[in-house]
């Protein structure tokens, strides 16, 4: 008897996507108030060979939308025809912040605070129950894509927790100047998929409601560059000297000293002095004024972006390192500079 040595199905919502196929399907979530249906977009490219089962995640903050293009841009990419294993894409999980422009759900709920959900919860806990039912348990990676939140602005960085040797692999294999070892948020996607025994990277790069084309050309470089790491991808010869990213241990935020109207220079990727001036912050005439004082050292890897602020608030994420942070200053600005412009092109037509 002659064995079948194609690989079996990938079976997602009553249906199944054959090997060397891909196949969108659309995963209800509970109706508009009009009684509009609605669901979320995911996009299944299941491999002619067996490997790891990578999933891929946009807007879990609605108006996080950087990760809906990079995830548009990996779809493209004609490398995923000679794929081994299984890519789940959801370019917009939080489809209720994403329609209304916003962070959160019409629950004013917080979706990545609200995982790993349940069936009979809030609206952000059934949302978070069905993105793990349906997706996380199926995984065994996953990249959660964000950006800042409205009115800041990141600089292109990874999120994990380098105490897992496998995480830590993934993590390099982005190839992004700078890492940043973190804790895990209680309730976040990063913390239910590590429960899962997933291996999860968050990937944090520019603004709410923007498109950022640096964050975006290092978002997808990065991606296919983990596809290649985790042995999803066939590794190829570097067109570029990558060198080893920056290890951030922690990080802190310079806040308003007082309430007022604020004016700074200081870019993304910048370095800081202890004892720096890194901005001012008057009343609208410019009478009482005080100088921002950085309390520490380090490379600028988020800002405010609005000038209009409250006493307390945050204006600058400050990460420390061990390396000299004129070398990061230099790294990064490289990085900046490789950045190509966008290329205006139609997206490649797909029959579902
Ligand atoms: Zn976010």
């Amino acid at each position: 008897m002659v064995k079948d040595k194609r690989r079996p199905d990938f079976e997602f919502a009553n249906e199944k996507v054959r090997a060397g196929e891909r196949y969108t399907f659309n995963l209800e979530v509970p109706d508009l108030y009009t009684h509009t249906g609605l669901s979320i977009p995911v996009h299944v490219v299941h491999g002619k060979r067996a490997g790891p089962v990578l999933f891929l995640s946009g807007a879990v903050h609605g108006d996080e939308i950087n990760g809906v293009e990079i995830i548009r841009r990996v779809l493209e990419s004609p490398r995923l025809a000679a794929m081994n294993g299984t890519l789940l894409a959801v370019p917009v999980v939080n489809i209720f912040g994403f329609l209304n422009q916003v962070r959160y759900l019409p629950d004013r709920r917080d979706l990545n605070r609200s995982f790993p959900g349940s069936d009979s919860g809030s609206l952000a806990r059934r949302m978070a129950d069905l993105f793990v039912t349906q997706i996380v348990a199926r995984c065994t990676h996953g990249i959660d894509i964000h950006t800042a939140a409205i009115h800041r602005d990141n600089l292109p960085q990874i999120r994990a927790v380098l105490d897992d040797p496998e995480t830590e692999q993934m993590a390099r294999a982005f190839e992004l100047p700078v890492i940043l070892n973190t804790q895990i948020i209680g309730g976040s996607l990063r913390e239910t998929a590590e429960k899962y025994g997933v291996q999860v990277l968050v990937y944090e790069a520019g603004e709410a409601l923007r498109f950022d084309e640096w964050s975006i050309q290092c978002g997808v470089r990065g991606i296919i560059s983990v596809m290649q790491s985790i042995g999803m991808l066939r590794k190829r010869a570097p067109r570029r000297k990558v060198k080893p990213p920056f290890v951030a241990q922690r990080s802190i935020w310079i806040r308003a000293p007082q309430s007022g109207i604020h004016r700074t220079l200081l870019t993304l990727g910048a370095e800081v002095r202890k004892g720096q001036v890194l901005g001012y912050i008057s009343d609208p005439l410019g009478y009482h004024e005080t100088a921002v004082i950085s309390t520490t050292e380090g490379i600028v890897i988020g800002r405010t972006t609005i000038p209009l602020i409250t006493e307390g608030e945050a204006l600058f994420h400050i990460a420390s390192f061990e390396e000299s942070t004129s070398e990061i200053a230099e790294v990064l600005d490289a990085s900046l500079q490789q950045a190509s412009d966008v290329e205006l092109r139609p997206s490649q037509k797909r029959t579902l």
